[in-house]
C-alpha cells in the first residue's frame, strides 16, 4: 500500500495555488466582480484553495478571446492540431501521478482509480482524437459527368462547454479533445465543486495551446453557466450534468437556435440471468464484481448500475454472494492505493444520499447492508463518507426511479426474459445497462431490447475512447467519444460545382 502525501503536507506531489483565476486569452484573469469562493476537499471538508466567481462579464471576455482566436485555429492543418493534442497527452503521461492525486484530493475518489482509469483514459482521449482527426476525410459525389458535390468538414467556430464534478479532468477532456481537434475555440466552465484539478491540468499544458483557443471561466451554474449557454456568440453548447439542468440548457439554446449535446442522468439496470450462477467460477466471480460496481467512484457515475435485476432461480444465492462482496469493499483514505471507496464529492451530495437512505426505508425497502454515513477521526474527520448500501425493493419505488448518485444499489428480482426487459426499461432514463449471461443469443436479444445508449455485456464501466457513449430517453441528446464526435463539432459544407459551359 502507498499513501500519497496530502496536498499542503510534507512530500506532497501537488501544491495548489492559493487562488485560481479565470483563464482567458492565454492569461490568468481575475474575476470582473472581484469575488472568489472557497473550494473544500471532500476528504476532510476543509477548504484548500479559492476560485474566481465568474459572471456574465467574464463569459463575454472569454468569448471575445475565443472569437479572436477561432479563425486562425480553424485554419491550422489537421497535422498541426493533432501534434498539439499528442503533446498534451505526453505531458499528462509524464505527470500522471500528480494529476491523479489532484483529482482524488478535490473529488474524494480513490487514487487507485485516478491512477489506473481517470487520467490514463483522459490521456488516451487526446491521442485517439489526434489520430481520428488525421484520418478524417471529406467526400465527393459525382452528380453527372460535369457536376460534382464536395463535402467539407468545417469547425463550428466558438463552442461553450459545461461539465459536472464527478470526473473533473476526464469530463473536461471528453469535451475538449474532439472540439479542439475539430478546429474550434472553446469556453469551458468547470463545476463549482471541482474546478481546481482542471486548473492543475491546465498549468501543465497551457503553453502548448495558442492563446484564446481554450478559455476557462469558473463559477456557479446560474451566474457563469447560464450566460455561456444563452449566449448568441456560441455556435454550440455541450453540457454534461443533471437532467433538470439539461432542460434549462435546451431552453437557453433554443432562443438563438443553437445546437446542444446533452449528457444527462441515468438509472442503469444491471441484469443477472440465472445461468450466471451455474457458470464457471471465474465468470460468476466477474459477474459479482460487476454487481459491486454500483460503488465504483462512490456511485457518482451517470451510468452507475444503480438497479440490480436478478433472476428468481438463483436470486438468494447470488444476492448473498453480492452482499459479501460489497462488504469486502475497502473503504478509507482516498490517497491510499488500497482504498476502493473514498469520499462523496461534496457535502450537498452526501446529504442527498443520506436523504435517499431515509426515503428508501420509508417506502418499505429493506437495507441488506450499509445504510450509514461513515465518520472517521483524525485526518479524515469532517469528510463526506457513506457505506456502500444494498436496498431490496420494488422497481416502482423512488430509490429505483430517481438518480441518487451515491454508492447505493436497489435490487429486485425478475421471472423471465420479458420481465427483465420490461423492468429494465421502466425508467425515464436510458444511459447505460449491464447484461450478464453465458447464453449469447439471450445476451444479444437483451442488448437490442434495452433502451439505453450503451449496454455492457458481461462487463461494466469500461469507457474506451472509440466506443460511442450517450443517452436514450431523458439521458440526453448526442454522443461523446468515438470519432463521430468530430462531426458533432463541425459543420458540413457542400460545394456543388458545375465544370461545364452548358447552360442550366
Ligand atoms: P448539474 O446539472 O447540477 O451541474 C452540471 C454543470 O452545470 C455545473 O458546471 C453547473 O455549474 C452547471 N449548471 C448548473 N445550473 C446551470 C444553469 N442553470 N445554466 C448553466 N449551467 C448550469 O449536475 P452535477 O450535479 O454537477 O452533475 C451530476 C449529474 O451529471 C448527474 O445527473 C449525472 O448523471 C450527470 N452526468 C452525466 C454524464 C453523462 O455522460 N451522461 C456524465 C457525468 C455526469
Amino acid at each position: 500500500m502507498t499513501r500519497y502525501a496530502a496536498p499542503g503536507t510534507e512530500g506532497a506531489l501537488v501544491s495548489y495555488e492559493s487562488r485560481y483565476d479565470h483563464f482567458i486569452g492565454g492569461e490568468y484573469v481575475p474575476p470582473a466582480g472581484g469575488q472568489y469562493f472557497e473550494n473544500p476537499s471532500p476528504v476532510n471538508g476543509r477548504p484548500f484553495t479559492e476560485i474566481a466567481r465568474g459572471t456574465a462579464q467574464d463569459v463575454e471576455r472569454a468569448l471575445d478571446a475565443a472569437h479572436a482566436a477561432a479563425p486562425a485555429w480553424g485554419r491550422t492543418a489537421p497535422t498541426e492540431r493533432a501534434n498539439i493534442l499528442n503533446k498534451i497527452a505526453d505531458r499528462m503521461e509524464a505527470r500522471l501521478e500528480e494529476l491523479a492525486v489532484a483529482e482524488s484530493w478535490e473529488n474524494g475518489k480513490p487514487v487507485r482509480e485516478t491512477l489506473a482509469a481517470d487520467i490514463p483514459l483522459a490521456i488516451d482521449h487526446f491521442r485517439y482524437f489526434a489520430g481520428a482527426l488525421r484520418a478524417q476525410e471529406g467526400s465527393l459525389s459525382q452528380l453527372d459527368d460535369d457536376t460534382v458535390a464536395y463535402h467539407f468538414h468545417e469547425p463550428l467556430g466558438v463552442v461553450g462547454q459545461i461539465i459536472p464534478w464527478n470526473f473533473p479532468i476526464l469530463m473536461a477532456v471528453w469535451k475538449l479533445a474532439p472540439a479542439l481537434a475539430a478546429g474550434n475555440a472553446v469556453v469551458l466552465k468547470p463545476a463549482e465543486q471541482t474546478p481546481a484539478s482542471v486548473h492543475v491540468w491546465l498549468s501543465m499544458v497551457a503553453d502548448l495551446i495558442p492563446p484564446g483557443v481554450l478559455n476557462i471561466v469558473n463559477g456557479f451554474g446560474v451566474e457563469a453557466g447560464k450566460p455561456l449557454a444563452s449566449s448568441p456568440r456560441v455556435a454550440k453548447i455541450a453540457f454534461t450534468g443533471e437532467t433538470t439542468t439539461g432542460r434549462l440548457i435546451m431552453q437557453y439554446a433554443s432562443e438563438k437556435i443553437r445546437p446542444v449535446t446533452l449528457e444527462l442522468g441515468g438509472k442503469s439496470p444491471n441484469i443477472f440471468f440465472d445461468d450466471v450462477w451455474s457458470a464457471d467460477d471465474d465468470f460468476r466471480d466477474k459477474a459479482l464484481e460487476g454487481f459491486t460496481m454500483f460503488a465504483l467512484n462512490q456511485g457518482e457515475v451517470c451510468t452507475c448500475p444503480s438497479r440490480a435485476l436478478i433472476q428468481r432461480g438463483h436470486y438468494s444465492e447470488f444476492l448473498d454472494a453480492g452482499i459479501a462482496r460489497t462488504e469486502a469493499i475497502v473503504a478509507g483514505h482516498p490517497l491510499d492505493t488500497d482504498t476502493m471507496i473514498g469520499a462523496q464529492a461534496s457535502n450537498d451530495q452526501l446529504q442527498k444520499i443520506l436523504s435517499y437512505l431515509d426515503i428508501g426505508q420509508q417506502e418499505g425497502a429493506k437495507i441488506l447492508t450499509g445504510g450509514q454515513r461513515v465518520e472517521y477521526d483524525g485526518e479524515l474527520a469532517g469528510g463526506y463518507y457513506v457505506q456502500p448500501t444494498i436496498f431490496e425493493g420494488d422497481n416502482r419505488m423512488r430509490i429505483f426511479q430517481e438518480e441518487i448518485f451515491g454508492p447505493v444499489v436497489a435490487v429486485t428480482s425478475f421471472t423471465d426474459f420479458d420481465d427483465a426487459i420490461r423492468t429494465a426499461n421502466d425508467t425515464l432514463y436510458g444511459l447505460g445497462a449491464g447484461v450478464w449471461t453465458r447464453d449469447g443469443n439471450q445476451a444479444y436479444r437483451a442488448g437490442r431490447a434495452i433502451q439505453a445508449g450503451r449496454v455492457w455485456t458481461n462487463c461494466y464501466h469500461a469507457y474506451p475512447a472509440h466506443a460511442a457513449f450517450g443517452g436514450y430517453k431523458q439521458s440526453g441528446i448526442g454522443r461523446e467519444n468515438h470519432r463521430m464526435m468530430l462531426e458533432h463539432y463541425q459543420q458540413t459544407k457542400n460545394l456543388l460545382v458545375s465544370y461545364s459551359a452548358k447552360k442550366l
